[in-house]
């Protein structure tokens, strides 16, 4: 062929999601850029990118995706949350998302199951089931965010392994779409079951299997670990038992296949009832010694989770954050379950110090009751592992020896082995795991991109998980998978005879080798495709944020989620240009921020990418209204006075139709909806009805010591909430002063004019300097004003910023703080169901407890918590113009949580989701903020008194 006559063909990518899309229909294929970056990984330390990404939504696209991978002999991957940490949710075919399938099917109280689909995240799924009581024993720690489909996959587990079992001792059948196109039900059947033998005609690999696994019985018994958990290998001792006692026992073949032998599209799930009380206990031991001999006694207690964080975790988590004493060689998180009211946890607690009080402890026992102080204590050792991400720029937390099992009598022994081993190497490592079970994860770090380091990494894979299975008789896997991470290991793990039986389970579901190859079973070095890049940057790719992000909770597309947006922004090929459509979609709302363990700002990473191509048409408008009062107040006005003749549902359509092509310019998805209920815009601004408040410029130092930062909605809408603000200040003596200000910048920066910002920063700083105490309304405001030092890397401003941030308080935050206790009373007269929208802004902030002080205090309210009050409400100040549909989306959540409290008020501490909550909710549920309802309470006092 010569040079001329080649064809250009198209990129394969492309040909594979062009195909997809003919046969699934174009909104579930994806290709594009950055979604190929945001699935390329997940929490492990490998990289692969896949040609297409498909987000199945019925068991026909299943079933259409394994069809057409077959025929192609294209490697497909199913992925759930893509936390696994041995790299087996990525490759580089097809992804197969299963998320958007994450319904609860059916659940049965009674006989104590649930059906649900694959997408489900635990936690959900939990939240749930507690309404009836019930939960789904096994926990991994990637709770929050992992998905039942993969939990089934790796057979999960976690710290309450030790009462409730690993995943495969809790799944009664499945429903699974095997590579030959066919759909089993794989359950235990008795091997005279007639529908057995209907099941093996239908599906042969099963035949082969059983007949293999009954030919094998002796060689699967010799090879069997004898520790007391195993996610190594295939299942075929679990199939061995079911066979002994017979039956065939599927669950316990696919529980832990690592989506190599089929997709996963139901799970039949055994419950158990939730304890009645739980206590939770943390022991600091002086000596790990020690740890060996108590853990035994402990056991004998039945805890239902022991866990333990050595030393070197303490050092590295940081003891004094932690409240770690300086001498503890290692700490024990115990818990103890009452099943029944009549058991009394206390005295348990106390059967728990006499068996420690021979050692030699640190401190007293720690312990917790109530279920905020319980989770408290849980936090540091769940979110663990990206915590370590903290410790050095260049040093990361590396899982490749995280998960070995030893008997739970020698994991002092183990521990000591470990931090010897490691101290010889001179590497920091962590270990922490679930001591009952004898588990331990193993948590190195080291900079991969340093050759010396990486050698270290190379011999400690060898050498730990040789002793491991030579002198402790372990597994070098209890609960995380295979994944590309031990395949290599496994051969020698249970020998070339067994080994050959797992190919041949492989060979027999899968002969084209198109499901997730390269995962479980593999001869490539466990350090082809780690991902070098990433391992140095900040993010630990844990997902946690992911579970806090409203567009990911929406989408449930990895390219549309806070973890994605990281991948994507901090990408070498990053481009603003094919990434837009994802950098524009966040709302800023900062709850990725908050929930972070390594502390990366994805938000804070978007607005830099959107600060590259600043918004022409906002940036017009806040320039307009920097320049203050004139033209932009004046316009705002008139619109408040000529409201209701505007604001009517005939113009309004016309004004959306009119607006379409101005509001464009701000985003491609921006309009002016016309039925968005908009708040009531003042005819006389907030500074105007105050203007007796605004100092006169005349006298240097202020006459009043408290100054309230309004904000732009405070003073351009009539919604009461500025005039509640300054009452409630009043009623707590303090009258404060109204000084010049700008917008705190929060709307600015989501448009990308940090210039801007910059300058209303120094405009507030110079105008509050003066005051000692300033006092905010808008969530935003306080968030944007507590931020005000990152805008400034060093000089005098930085100083004046740190100053300033130090002195901002949140109305809720003043009113609890305040000596003063102004008479209440209960407004109108009436009991009112209150529950609280806890706004994003508020919470990055720091502000959770204090509104809820404030709204548990008020007479005549029956405070209720709403299940999902920490998410976002989908406002996030002109999101709900700037992307309206998907706005809605996200409230949708937050409506639910709101109706099932039944309260009749939702609160809030926030003027934008204020406007969010009313227009979602209408008039059936009142929307009030919280220092409105503080401002009832005491007028309600001065009436009576009158
Ligand atoms: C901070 C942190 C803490 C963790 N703690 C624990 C712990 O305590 N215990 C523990 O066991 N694990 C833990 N893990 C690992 C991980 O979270 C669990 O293995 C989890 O169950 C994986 O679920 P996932 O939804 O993220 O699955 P994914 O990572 O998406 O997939 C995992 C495997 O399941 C397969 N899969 C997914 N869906 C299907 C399907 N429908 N059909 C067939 N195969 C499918 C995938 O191909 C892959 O092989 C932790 C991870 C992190 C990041
Ligand atoms: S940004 Fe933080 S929470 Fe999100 S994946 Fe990275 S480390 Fe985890
Ligand atoms: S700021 Fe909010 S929307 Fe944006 S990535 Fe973070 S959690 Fe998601």
């Amino acid at each position: 062929m010569t040079a001329s006559s080649t064809l250009i063909l198209p990129a394969r990518t492309h040909a594979v999601a062009r195909d997809l899309r003919a046969l699934l229909g174009a909104e579930k294929v994806k290709d594009d850029v950055p979604t190929i970056t945001a699935y390329a990984v997940d929490a492990s330390i490998y990289r692969v990118p896949p040609q297409a990404v498909v987000l199945v939504e019925s068991e026909e696209d299943i079933a259409a995706t394994v069809a057409y991978a077959v025929s192609r002999g294209i490697p497909l991957t199913p992925r759930a949350a893509g936390t696994n940490l041995t790299g087996s949710a990525i490759g580089s075919g097809i992804i197969l998302d299963v998320s958007r399938l994450n319904r609860i099917l059916e659940v049965n109280r009674e006989e104590r199951w649930a059906r649900v689909q694959p997408g489900i995240i635990l936690a959900e799924l939990n939240k749930r089931l507690s309404s009836q009581g019930l939960l789904f024993g096994p926990d991994p720690s990637s709770g929050d965010m992992c998905k039942l489909g993969g939990m089934v996959a790796n057979n999960s587990s976690g710290p309450h392994t030790l009462r409730y079992g690993s995943v495969k001792d809790n799944v009664q059948s499945l429903r699974l779409c095997l590579t030959s196109s066919t759909w089993i039900e794989a359950r235990s059947y008795d091997l005279d079951d007639p529908s057995l033998e209907r099941l093996l005609t239908t599906a042969p690999a099963l035949r082969d299997v059983l007949m293999m696994t009954q030919a094998h019985t002796n060689l699967i018994a010799a090879k069997r670990p004898t520790v007391s958990k195993n996610s190594c290998g295939y299942n075929l001792f679990g199939l061995a038992d079911g066979l002994a006692r017979g039956s065939f026992d599927l669950p316990k073949l696919f529980v832990g296949s690592e989506g190599t032998l089929g997709i996963v599209s139901e799970a039949r799930l055994s419950l158990v009832d939730k304890p009645k009380a739980t206590l939770t206990a943390l022991i600091h031991f002086r000596s790990l010694e020690e740890i060996g001999e108590a853990v035994p006694q402990l056991l004998t207690l039945q805890p239902s989770a022991l866990e333990v964080m050595d030393a070197n975790t303490l050092n590295l988590i940081g003891r004094g954050k932690h409240g770690i004493p300086a001498d503890a060689a290692a700490t024990l998180l115990v818990e103890l379950d009452a099943d029944s009211l009549e058991i009394d946890l206390r005295k348990r607690a106390e059967a728990m110090a006499t068996v420690c009080r021979p050692y030699e402890l640190a401190t007293e026992l720690t312990l917790a009751f109530d279920a905020e102080r319980r989770e408290q204590l849980w936090k540091a050792r769940k979110a663990l592992y990206p915590t370590l991400y903290r410790f050095d720029p260049k040093k990361k937390p590396i899982n490749f020896v995280d998960d070995v099992v030893v008997p739970a009598e020698r994991i002092g022994e183990l521990i000591r082995y470990l931090e010897d081993f490691f101290e010889g190497q001179r590497v920091p490592v962590a270990i922490f795991g679930h001591i009952g079970n004898g588990n331990a994860h193993i948590v190195p770090l080291l900079d991969v991109n340093d050759s010396g380091d990486f050698e270290k990494m190379v011999s400690a894979y060898q050498e730990i998980h040789a002793t491991v299975l030579n002198r402790f008789g372990g597994s070098i896997c209890g609960e995380h998978g295979d994944g590309r991470v031990r395949a290599a290991f496994v051969k020698t793990m249970f020998g070339e005879e067994l080994y050959s039986l797992f190919v041949r389970v492989k060979k027999a579901f899968d002969p084209g080798n198109v499901l997730n190859p390269g995962i479980k079973l593999s001869a490539a070095s466990f350090t082809e495709h780690i991902d070098y890049t990433r391992l140095s940057k900040s993010c630990a790719t844990c997902a946690k944020c992911n579970s806090v992000c409203p567009v990911y909770d929406v989408f449930q597309s990895e390219d549309m989620s806070s973890r994605g947006w990281f991948e994507i922004v901090t990408a070498k090929d990053y481009s603003y240009l094919n990434s837009k459509r994802v950098v524009e979609a966040c709302l800023n709302c900062k709850s990725c921020r908050t929930i972070c363990p390594a502390g990366v700002d994805v938000s804070d990473l978007i607005l830099q990418k959107r600060a590259e191509h600043p918004n022409q048409l906002a940036g017009w408008i806040f320039r307009r209204q920097a320049q203050g009062g004139g033209v932009f107040e004046s316009f705002l006005r008139f619109l408040g006075r000529t409201q209701s003749m505007w604001d009517r549902p005939f113009v309004r359509k016309l004004l959306e139709r009119i607006t379409r092509p101005i509001m464009k310019a701000l985003a491609p998805t921006a309009r002016l909806p016309h039925n968005l209920v908009l708040p009531k815009l003042a005819s006389r601004h907030l500074r105007e009805r105050y203007a007796h408040l605004i100092p006169d410029g005349t006298n240097s130092s202020p006459t009043r010591s408290v100054a309230y930062f309004h904000g732009c909605a405070a003073n351009y809408f009539d919604d009461g909430v500025g005039d509640a603000v300054i009452e409630v200040l009043k009623k707590h003596g303090a009258e404060p002063a109204l000084p010049p200000q700008r917008c705190s910048g929060t709307p600015i920066q989501t448009y990308g004019h940090v210039d801007l910002v910059r300058e209303g920063a120094q405009f507030n700083l110079r105008s509050f300097a003066p005051y000692e105490t300033i006092v905010t309304g808008c969530a935003s405001c306080t968030l944007m004003l507590k931020d005000y030092p990152s805008l400034f890397p060093d000089g005098a401003e930085r100083g004046q910023a740190e100053e300033l941030a130090k002195k901002v308080v949140h109305i809720s935050e003043f009113v609890a703080r305040s000596p003063r206790h102004p008479a209440m009373a209960k407004s109108d007269g009436i009991m009112k169901r209150v529950t609280y929208h806890s706004s994003c802004h508020l919470r990055a902030a720091g502000v959770t407890k204090e509104p809820r002080q404030v709204l548990s205090s008020l007479p005549g309210v029956d405070f209720v918590e709403m299940q999902d009050a920490d998410r976002c409400a989908g406002g996030a100040g002109t999101y709900v113009v700037k992307n309206y549909d998907t706005s809605q989306k996200i409230f949708e959540r937050k409506a639910r949580a709101i109706a099932q409290t039944d309260a009749n008020v939702v609160a809030t501490s926030c003027p934008a989701c204020m406007i969010q909550l009313k227009n979602g909710l209408g008039k059936a549920v009142h929307v009030k903020h919280v220092a409105q309802l503080l401002q009832d309470a005491y007028q309600a006092a001065e009436r009576e008194r009158s």
